[in-house]
């Protein structure tokens, strides 16, 4: 907490009420600062974990998304196969593409969840003054 109080002084003075966070290109964040800390909600140290949470949310909630689209898709070409309107081996090749897709959306969170980490954890780095 001490080394992070001397690295933001750097920024802190120019414009009353904006956030004192200088980003890794040097450019003064151009949020509004909120806390006593003088930084914006989206830098201040002690929301870090409530923005993981709003983060996270926000990727699961479009790959489930994807996930209910895929079931939908999925129980439609079943109803077009008992109804007779799909041909049986289309379908099959038509569901082979759905499970490709499943595979995707899986690996797709994974990644995301990943790379939510890794940015979670740069931002701490420079938060704290450590990278
Ligand atoms: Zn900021």
């Amino acid at each position: 907490m001490q080394s992070w109080s001397r690295t933001r002084k750097v920024g802190v003075g120019l414009l009353e009420g904006q956030c004192g966070f200088i980003k890794a290109s040097g450019e003064r964040c151009r949020g509004t600062s909120t806390g006593q800390r003088g930084l914006c909600w989206m830098h201040d140290p002690a929301n870090a974990e409530q923005r993981r949470r709003v983060a996270s949310r926000g990727g699961r909630g479009k790959a489930n998304r994807e996930v209910v689209t895929l079931k939908e898709e999925i129980k439609s070409v079943i109803a077009d196969v008992k109804a007779g309107d799909l041909d049986r081996n289309d379908a099959g090749v038509i569901i082979q593409g759905y499970r490709a897709l499943k595979d995707f959306i899986a690996l797709e969170r994974q990644v995301r969840e990943t790379d939510e980490l890794a940015a979670e954890i740069e931002e701490l780095k420079r938060e704290y003054g450590a990278a």
